[in-house]
């Protein structure tokens, strides 16, 4: 068996191999760094066989033409390997870029090509004395080292591009990464053995390394899905979405963050990576919800220049692969506007349109509200029930305009006449409802018959110059302290005295007791 067989025959098939990959990769070069991953294959390939075909001569003049094939391959890996490895982890290499290493790589090529007119690459090429087949010799002239020192500072590049991205991917991306990054670095390893020259007869270790590094991309390929569209797509989609999200580990450290949460919280920035989330100054309330046992949601109000922001955080939790701890995901959602929509209903809901006042289902939470505090304060509280007397006839001489004008001017009134702590609210269309905290019996009999006078007293204008004038009708139930009356029972209360104080000839105030009616007020 000859000598040379052994190496040939590994070149031989890492080759091969290396072809597969091109044609898979291939088949998905829409991904991003699949282009120039199969480029990459190729110019392997070529290098690997011209390197065994060199191997495998026996004469100079063959050895020396086998060598100059082979640069057909390796001027085109440097520039390949560092376009992929950028395109791989989502990066883009703009066109100039590329137009300038695939030029470089060219103007190599020729220097290699001419180099038995000017012997600028190999000085006085012969064959070693001391090998069990022949294997080339040379001094190594200017050009060479300009080959070497333009590869060199092209896997540089590469090799800190990978390991910078190693750093920043979070961990279930991180095997794919450091496939990629052993790659960069074990021809290298090669190239610098070589040019140590303390390798057997001078054997050239960069293609043997090729060679080596060529079943871990294969399993890469195969096992990790290298030129899966997922790590692209997840590169691109965090960076460019307009969603804030957070990343953080089993233990609540930061892992990773996209531009737009940086945009919400500036105090994220490149040192936080690995710190507890309660240590990076971002609000409390959101560091808690991500260390929090259970997965959930948080709203956030966000002060800033341009006013404060509302967004809507939802915490979920990710199984990793391969039975790895899982990791929370925050992403914070700007529900600012929709917040605001929400505030403004919720105050139309409040207020009735007409006056201003409470609507009827906000006052009936307030009076809830004030019921139990008063019984826990053991407070008194009392409750008045309006309703305007003939408020038909308003509406059927002056029209219902004019109508809403002195349903208005009554809401004014009333408020005139009412304390800040009291609550006005129209529960009906010509009914109103007044809520007296801390107030009992007498203190809601004196308010009665004082809003009673006021609207009494009032006057609208009809736009005929005709006065306006109504009267109300007031039932009152006074909850005095200790007293455990419901909402419900109150509200009936005040409404059964407002019936007799109907009953009795309206424009008055009527109050009932637990035990009976009391006695008429005077004033109608
Ligand atoms: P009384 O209460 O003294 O027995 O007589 P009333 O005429 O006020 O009778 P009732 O309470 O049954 O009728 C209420 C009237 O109030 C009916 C309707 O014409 C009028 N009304 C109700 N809501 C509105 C409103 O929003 N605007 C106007 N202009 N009128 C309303
Ligand atoms: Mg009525
Ligand atoms: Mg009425």
């Amino acid at each position: 068996m000859p000598a040379f067989l052994p190496y040939a025959l590994v070149l031989f098939a890492a080759a091969a191999v290396q072809l597969l990959l091109a044609a898979m990769a291939l088949r998905r070069r829409d991904t991003s760094g699949a282009r120039a991953f199969v480029g990459l294959t190729l110019a392997a390939a070529v290098y690997l066989v011209g390197y065994g075909l060199e191997l495998a001569s026996s004469d100079l003049h063959r050895i020396l033409f086998w060598n100059r094939m082979q640069y057909f391959g390796i001027v085109f890996l440097p520039a390949l390997w560092a376009i992929y490895s950028v395109q791989v982890v989502g990066g883009r290499v703009p066109r100039k870029g590329i137009l300038l290493l695939m030029g470089l790589s060219t103007i190599s090529l020729v220097v290699a090509l001419t180099d038995p007119l000017h012997g600028l690459v190999h000085v006085e090429p012969r064959l070693r004395p001391d090998t069990p087949f022949p294997v080339l010799d040379f001094d190594k002239g200017p050009a060479f080292w300009f080959l070497i020192l333009y590869a060199n500072m092209v896997l540089l590049f590469a090799t800190v591009r990978l390991v910078a991205a190693l750093r920043r991917v979070p961990s279930p991306w991180r095997a794919r990464y450091a496939v990629l990054a052993l790659g960069s670095i074990i021809p290298w390893a090669g190239l610098l053995l070589y040019l140590e020259g303390s390798l057997p007869w001078g054997l050239d270790m960069t293609a043997l390394s090729i060679a080596a590094s060529t079943p871990v991309f294969a399993w890469a390929m195969f096992r990790l899905g290298m030129l899966d569209l997922v790590p692209v797509a997840r590169d691109r989609v965090f960076e460019g979405m307009r969603d804030a999200v957070l990343v953080v580990d089993y233990l609540g450290r930061v892992l990773d963050y996209n531009p737009a949460a940086r945009g919400v919280f500036p105090a994220l920035s490149g040192r936080i990576l690995g710190l507890p989330v309660g240590e990076t100054g971002l609000p409390r309330v959101l560091a808690e919800r991500m260390t929090a046992p259970e997965d959930g949601e948080v709203d956030i109000e966000v002060p800033g220049a341009a006013g404060s922001r509302v967004f809507r955080g939802n915490v979920s939790s990710v199984d990793a692969p391969g039975g790895s701890h899982a990791v929370r995901i925050l992403t914070l959602v700007d529900v600012t506007s929709m917040a605001s929509a929400m505030g403004e209903l919720r105050t139309q809901a409040y207020t009735d349109l007409l006056t201003g006042t409470l609507s009827r289902r906000r006052f009936q939470e307030v009076l809830e509200i004030e019921i139990s505090r008063s019984r826990r304060h053991g407070h008194a509280l009392a409750v008045l029930m309006m309703d305007l007397d003939h408020f038909k006839r308003v509406n059927d001489t002056f029209g219902h305009e004019v109508g809403d004008r002195v349903l208005k001017a009554v809401a004014t009134s009333c408020e005139d006449v009412l304390r800040g702590s009291d609550a006005l609210g129209r529960i009906g269309g010509e009914e109103f409802a007044v809520l007296l905290p801390e107030t009992g019996s007498v203190g809601a009999r004196v308010a009665a018959e004082r809003l009673r006078q006021r609207i009494a007293a009032q006057r609208v204008t009809a736009p005929d110059g005709r006065v306006v004038q109504v009267t109300v009708s007031i039932g009152i139930a006074a909850g005095d302290p200790g007293d455990p009356s419901s909402l419900a029972a109150l509200l009936e209360v005040a409404d059964l005295g407002l019936y007799r104080a109907k009953e009795h000839g309206r424009n008055q105030v009527e109050m009932i007791s637990d035990l009976g009616l009391v006695p008429r007020a005077a004033g109608s």
